[in-house]
């Protein structure tokens, strides 16, 4: 099989509004273009990954089971969108090779999925996601913050997912 190229999402503060340790459906609200600009990656053949930090699990705010259970909502959602989700990967631990800015969870799914990392997209909202994605290889790692004027190893910043659309190769 020929490797494929991802867009690997960051979740809280880039899918949905970051409310620190979201773990409840109610309180899971997306980023206004995440579906737009996903749809408009999965037509021209990008794996959509989401790939997210949640010490929450490790602190003791919520279990995996919550955490599984609002990841099986958010999946339907980007279904429903036209923009299926090929995997979640999430770290639930404080000190861990796949806690980012590490780039364990990027590297995992490479390796289960056949992705061709230098050929594939990030997008976070935290310079540690950016550092995450460099550190695994991904060719270009895009800050989302609509207040940031720089970022040590981004490709570049976006105010809004959706501009990230007429970046992607
Ligand atoms: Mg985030």
């Amino acid at each position: 099989m020929a490797e494929r190229r991802a867009l690997f999402l960051d979740r809280d503060g880039t899918v949905n509004i970051d409310r620190h340790y979201v773990h409840r459906i109610e309180d899971f609200e997306p980023v206004p273009g995440i579906f737009e600009l996903c749809a408009a990656a999965a037509a021209k053949g990008y794996a959509l990954v989401v790939v997210t930090n949640q010490s929450g699990i490790e602190r003791g705010y919520f279990t995996m089971e919550q955490y599984e259970a609002l990841t099986a909502h958010m999946r339907c959602l980007f279904a429903q969108h036209g923009a299926p989700l090929l995997d979640v990967l999430c770290c639930p631990f404080l000190n861990h090779p796949d806690r980012k800015p590490n780039p364990g969870m990027f590297l995992k799914a490479a390796g289960k999925w056949g992705i061709d990392l230098a050929a594939s997209v990030s997008l976070g909202d935290k310079p540690r996601d950016v550092a995450a994605g460099a550190a695994a290889g991904v060719g270009a790692n895009y800050l989302l913050d609509a207040e940031a004027t720089a970022c040590p190893g981004a490709a570049g910043i976006v105010a809004t997912p959706a501009q990230l659309i007429p970046l992607l190769p």
